[in-house]
């Protein structure tokens, strides 16, 4: 493994391009100038999604010189398995090692309609929210689609066991999608192609801290994947203290472009509020904040704040955040509180990470 050094912690791994990180576009464009036939894409998109193999040898229908070529011109394996935690409720939260060293975080969840995995999409983050775990210690580098596919296809590996499936997908692990936009685009091309892991754009959730240009971009692409926005404020003053992005993206720019996405793609869109103790979480914001949406296409998922040792936030009390909840439904408002899964194994974004891999996360 390739000693990590300082020059190289913000650029990628000087290693041959992962195999996980083609569309199928740009696989079959390889393919041509290789001179082999057009059928090879897909059968060696098969051999990596459907049959998970983890050789180039063990793809038996190639020729021997074809299967060479893919050994001298990609990687096939990526990460490494440091931890492996399963929570009473059957949470799973994976560590995982990348080739340079640095490590991310996934998580397995068991829902009654199926398994969900939430991925990571960047080294830790730049975005700087006063709340959360992931972004201690920046950014350290953007992760390449590969590496995102392959937190996937770790778990469905360990799925395979049993016989199960991945069915849906959540990007809200560490980093912010929307800040290495490029490679999260060419993730979600890779997981949703039918050749492919499958996984319907219905069954795919990406969330962002609020990058206004990408937003407007992301609308135009008119997937028909879930869109939620980590909004946490009824009001810029509280907004800024919480995600200091809100600085240069203000909260009027943000849900002008939310209300272009509803436009664009007839899809509502989901702000992700977490409940601070005392900071957010009266019946007034709830009231301001119904305020400032309803005249969105919009529905409100209220998080129970997870206890990060290195920030300061406290929980807000259940009866305060069923108080919230109403509130927010007597103004017209759509809600839920989020399920709360794998609370006894560090389970909110980075956490494991911050613990494990300290000299990353300071
Ligand atoms: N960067 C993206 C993806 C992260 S998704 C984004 O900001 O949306 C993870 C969600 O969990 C976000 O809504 C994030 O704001 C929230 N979060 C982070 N730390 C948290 C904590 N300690 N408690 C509750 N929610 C938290």
């Amino acid at each position: 493994m390739p000693q990590k050094t300082e020059s190289k912690k913000m650029s990628r791994p000087n290693l041959r391009d992962s195999i996980y990180s083609l569309t199928v576009e740009e696989l079959k464009e390889w393919v041509k100038e290789q001179g082999e036939p057009g059928f090879r894409t897909s059968q060696i998109y098969e051999w990596l999604y459907q049959k998970r193999v983890d050789s180039f040898d063990d793809m038996t229908n190639l020729p021997k010189h074809f299967r060479e070529k893919l050994k001298q011109s990609f990687s096939i394996t990526t990460l490494q398995t440091i931890v492996q935690q399963t929570s009473q409720d059957g949470t799973v939260k994976f560590l995982f090692e990348l080739v340079d060293g640095y490590s991310i975080e996934t998580v397995l969840m068991k829902h009654h309609y199926g398994y969900s995995v939430c991925v990571t999409t960047q080294v830790g983050c730049r975005i700087g929210c006063t709340f959360c775990a992931s972004t201690l210690g920046g950014l350290k580098r953007q992760l390449e689609a590969g590496e995102i596919v392959s937190q996937v296809l770790k778990v469905q590996k360990a799925l395979d066991e049993t016989d199960e499936r991945v069915s849906s997908v959540v990007i809200m692990g560490i980093g912010e999608p929307f800040d290495n936009y490029e490679e999260m685009l060419a993730f979600l091309k890779i997981i949703n192609h039918d050749k492919g892991l499958n996984i319907g754009a219905r069954h795919i959730t990406v969330s962002t801290s609020g990058i206004i240009p990408k937003i407007y971009r992301f609308a135009d692409e008119e997937m028909q994947i879930n869109f939620a926005v980590s909004l946490h404020a009824p009001n810029d003053e509280l907004r800024t203290k919480l995600m200091p992005i809100n600085k240069a993206f203000s909260m009027d720019k943000l849900l002008e472009a939310v209300e272009y996405y509803n436009k664009k793609t007839g899809r509502r869109v989901t702000f992700e509020y977490g409940l601070f103790g005392g900071e957010n979480d009266s019946i007034e914001h709830a009231k301001e904040l119904a305020d400032r949406i309803r005249h969105l296409k919009c529905h409100v998922n209220l998080i129970p704040v997870n206890y990060v040792p290195e920030r300061n936030y406290t929980r807000t009390p259940k009866h305060q955040i069923f108080a919230f909840e109403r509130a927010l439904k007597e103004e017209g408002i759509n809600v839920t509180i989020r399920r709360e899964q794998g609370h006894d194994i560090d389970a909110a974004c980075g956490q494991l990470r911050a613990r494990e891999r300290k000299d990353e996360t300071r």
